[in-house]
C-alpha cells in the first residue's frame, strides 16, 4: 500500500505503483480532467508517474504557475514536431518556458518568416486534435550517447543532465525529444496557442558559435486568455514608454551616448515629485541621505571585490598617471563615509540612503529605451547593524518597499529569494547565516516567496521585489542584500555593549532599482496618464476668447499661488482645438473659462478621460485638486 498524504493534510492509502492520475480521479473527476502533472514530494512529474510508500502528492493544473509552464513546455514539443514536419532538415536544439509563453532553438538554413507561422500552427492544430499521449523513456546515459551519436546539440544537452537516468518524451507514431519532462497527459491539453515571433539566437548565447532561429509561441488554458493576453500586448504596443516619451518631451537618446537617457523638462518634473515623495519615506523611516563620487581609485574597486566579480560591466579612466573605475555600485563610497567616524552600537542600526548615480556597461544589443541603460540613477541605501538586528530591519525595508509600491498604484507585487551562486566570496558557513535571516525575516511577515537557486549577488543572498503593472507584466524592482563581506574587506567597526571591536552586518537595498526605468515602467503603466501628482503640467487654463484672457490670467495666478504646475493657453485657436490640444498632451485638468465664468469666480472644469464638464468655483477647484495631490489619488473624478 502507498500512504499517500494529499495538500490539505488528509490521507488517502492506494495500491502501490498508482499512478498519479489514478489518484486525481480517486480524489475527484473535475480535478482528474483538469489535471496536467503532479507534484510528488516536493517534485513535478508526469500524471503517468506511479505513488509507491509513502508520499507527499499534489495534483497540478493549468490553474498553478507550474501547469501553466508544462503546458507551455509540452507546447513546444508540439511546435517542435510541427517545424520538423514543414522542414525535415530541422535539428532541434532546446524548448523552455519563458515569461508568458515558451520557445525553440532550431537549427535549419532555410529561414522561418512570419509567414510560415500560420503553417506551423495547423500542422499544430492537427497534433493536438490527434490527442495522442506523451510516453516517458528511460535510458542510461551511456544508451542516450548511442542513440543519439552525431547530433551535437542532443549529446550536448545530455552532458548538462544532472541525472545519469536520461529520459525521452514521444507523442504519437514518429516524434520523440530527449527531455526531463514533465509533460502533460496527451497533446489535446496544450490550450490555445499561438507563434508568436522568431529572432537569431547564439547557441548558449555565444556569438562564437553558429547563428539559430529562437520560435516563440505562447499557450494559454482557454481561448479567451489567449485573446486577453493578445490584447495586452497589443496595449503595450500603443504605450511603448519610447513613443510616449517622444510624444509628450519627456525624455531623449542621442547617438552621442549610446545607453545614456537624455531626460527633459517635463520629464524632470516627474522625477523630482519621485524624488521628493521618497525623501519623505525615507525620512519617515529613519534614514539619512548622503551622496558620494562617481568616479573613484581602482584600488578601491580591487578591494571591494568589484574588480574580481564585475569587471566587465564597468567603465575606466586614467588621469594624473592613477587609474580609476566609475562607479556601477554605490556601496564602496558608503563604506568610505562610515569609516569617516568611529561608531558605537548606540548609534545602530545606521540607514544611509543615496541617490547614487551608476554607469553599469551592458551590450549595445540590449538596451531599450529606459528599461535597459547604460547610466542610471538607484535609490540605494544601506544600512549597517548588529546581528541581531537583521530581521528587524529586513521587516522595516518590507514595510518601506510596499508603502512606496502602493502610492503608485501597485498592489500585485511578489517576492524571490535567491541564494549563493558559484561566484561568490565569502565562506559557505557566512552565506548560511545569511540566508537563514532573510528567510526568517519572510517568514515573520507572512510572505510567500520563492526560492531561486545559485541566483544571489557575488557578496550576499538577495530577497527580490517584483511588481505586476496594469497589463500584467512582471517587472523586478527593488531588492535587499545581506553582505557580511564587504564591511571585513573595508575594515569597517564599531564598539559593541562589551565594549569590543566588532564588524557590522551591511543590508544593501534599492526599493525603485533605476529612476530611469522605473519612469519608463510608470509611462507604460498609467499609458503616459500619470496621476495628478506625478503629472507634468496639471491644469491648463483655457479662455474661450481673447476677450476672457484677463479672467484666465487672474484663475492661473490662483493656481501658481495654490503650487499647482500650469499653464493658460492664449493662442488665437478657437477653444474646441485648444481642448483637443490640452487633451493630446494628457493634461489632467482643463478649465475653460469665458464671460459667464468670470461673473461668479468659477472655472469649467473638463477632466481627461471624461466627457461631461463641470462648473465649480475656483476656490472649490483648487481644494479638490490639493487634496488629490496630498493624497496621491490615482484617478482624477
Ligand atoms: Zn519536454
Ligand atoms: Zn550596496
Amino acid at each position: 500500500m502507498a500512504k499517500v498524504t494529499l495538500p490539505d493534510g488528509s490521507r488517502l492509502d492506494v495500491a502501490d505503483g498508482t499512478t498519479a492520475a489514478h489518484l486525481a480521479e480517486q480524489i475527484g473527476p473535475g480535478l482528474a480532467k483538469a489535471a496536467v502533472a503532479a507534484k510528488r514530494d516536493g517534485q513535478l512529474v508526469d500524471l503517468s508517474a506511479p505513488v509507491n510508500g509513502q508520499a507527499a502528492v499534489r495534483i497540478i493544473t493549468a490553474r498553478d504557475d507550474e501547469g501553466l509552464e508544462v503546458m507551455r513546455h509540452s507546447c513546444a514539443h508540439i511546435m517542435a514536431e510541427a517545424i520538423c514536419s514543414i522542414w525535415p532538415d530541422t535539428k532541434l536544439v532546446y524548448g523552455p518556458t519563458v515569461e508568458d509563453g515558451f520557445y525553440y532553438d532550431v537549427d535549419l538554413d532555410e529561414p522561418i518568416r512570419p509567414a510560415d507561422f500560420q503553417r506551423i500552427e495547423e500542422k499544430m492544430a492537427e497534433i493536438v486534435k490527434a490527442d495522442e499521449p506523451f510516453v516517458r523513456k528511460e535510458m542510461t546515459r551511456t544508451e542516450a550517447l548511442a542513440k543519439l551519436a552525431g547530433d551535437k546539440y542532443k549529446t550536448d544537452n545530455i552532458s548538462h543532465a544532472d541525472s545519469d537516468i536520461i529520459s525521452f518524451y514521444s507523442h504519437g507514431d514518429d516524434f520523440e525529444d530527449l527531455c526531463r519532462g514533465p509533460h502533460v497527459p496527451s497533446t489535446g491539453k496544450v490550450g490555445s496557442f499561438k507563434v508568436m515571433s522568431v529572432a537569431g539566437a547564439y547557441w548558449h548565447g555565444d556569438p562564437t558559435q553558429k547563428m539559430l532561429q529562437r520560435v516563440y509561441g505562447t499557450a494559454w488554458p482557454t481561448e479567451e486568455e489567449l485573446d486577453g493576453y493578445l490584447r495586452r500586448l497589443d496595449e503595450a504596443k500603443k504605450r511603448d514608454h519610447r513613443v510616449l516619451g517622444k510624444q509628450l518631451d519627456l525624455f531623449s537618446f542621442n547617438e552621442a551616448g549610446p545607453g545614456f537617457a537624455f531626460i527633459h523638462a517635463k520629464g524632470m518634473v516627474i522625477w523630482n515629485a519621485i524624488v521628493d515623495f521618497w525623501r519623505g519615506v525615507h525620512d519617515k523611516y529613519g534614514y539619512e541621505e548622503i551622496r558620494t563620487p562617481i568616479i573613484l581609485n581602482q584600488e578601491l574597486w580591487h578591494k571591494s571585490g568589484h574588480w574580481d566579480n564585475y569587471k566587465e560591466n564597468m567603465y575606466f579612466t586614467n588621469f594624473d598617471d592613477a587609474d580609476y573605475a566609475i562607479k556601477p555600485m554605490n556601496c564602496p563610497g558608503g563604506c568610505l563615509v562610515y569609516k569617516t567616524q568611529q561608531h558605537s552600537y548606540r548609534e545602530f542600526p545606521m540607514r544611509v540612503a543615496e541617490l547614487g548615480l551608476v554607469h553599469r556597461h551592458e551590450a549595445s544589443g540590449v538596451m531599450h529605451g529606459l528599461f535597459r541603460v547604460r547610466q542610471f540613477t538607484q535609490d540605494d541605501a544601506h544600512i549597517f547593524c548588529t546581528p541581531g538586528q537583521i530581521e528587524a530591519e529586513i521587516i522595516g525595508v518590507i514595510e518601506l518597499t510596499f508603502e512606496i509600491y502602493r502610492a503608485f498604484g501597485f498592489e500585485d507585487f511578489h517576492i524571490e529569494l535567491s541564494t549563493q551562486p558559484e561566484k561568490h566570496i565569502g565562506s559557505d558557513e557566512i552565506w548560511q547565516i545569511a540566508t537563514d535571516a532573510l528567510e526568517d525575516a519572510l517568514k515573520h511577515k507572512n510572505i510567500e516567496y520563492k526560492i531561486n537557486q545559485g541566483d544571489g549577488a557575488f557578496y550576499g543572498p538577495k530577497i527580490d521585489f517584483h511588481i505586476r503593472d496594469c497589463l500584467k507584466r512582471s517587472w523586478q524592482l527593488g531588492t535587499i542584500q545581506l553582505d557580511f563581506s564587504m564591511p571585513q574587506r573595508f575594515g569597517l567597526a564599531y564598539t559593541d555593549r562589551d565594549n569590543t571591536e566588532k564588524t557590522p552586518v551591511m543590508i544593501h537595498r534599492a526599493v525603485l532599482g533605476s529612476f530611469e526605468r522605473f519612469i519608463g515602467i510608470l509611462i507604460e503603466h498609467y499609458g503616459a496618464n500619470f496621476p495628478l501628482w506625478l503629472s507634468p503640467e496639471q491644469v491648463r487654463v483655457l479662455p474661450i476668447s481673447e476677450k476672457s484672457n484677463d479672467y484666465a490670467k487672474i484663475v492661473e495666478g490662483k493656481l501658481k499661488n495654490a503650487r499647482l504646475r500650469c499653464s493658460c493657453d492664449f493662442s488665437n485657436e478657437k477653444i474646441g482645438a485648444k481642448i483637443a490640444k490640452a487633451h493630446s498632451e494628457k493634461l489632467p485638468y482643463m478649465l475653460v473659462v469665458g464671460p459667464k465664468e468670470a461673473q461668479s469666480s468659477a472655472v469649467n472644469v473638463r477632466i481627461r478621460g471624461i466627457k461631461e464638464s463641470k462648473t465649480v468655483g475656483i476656490d472649490e477647484f483648487l481644494r479638490t485638486a490639493n487634496g488629490k495631490i496630498a493624497d496621491k489619488k490615482i484617478d482624477l473624478a
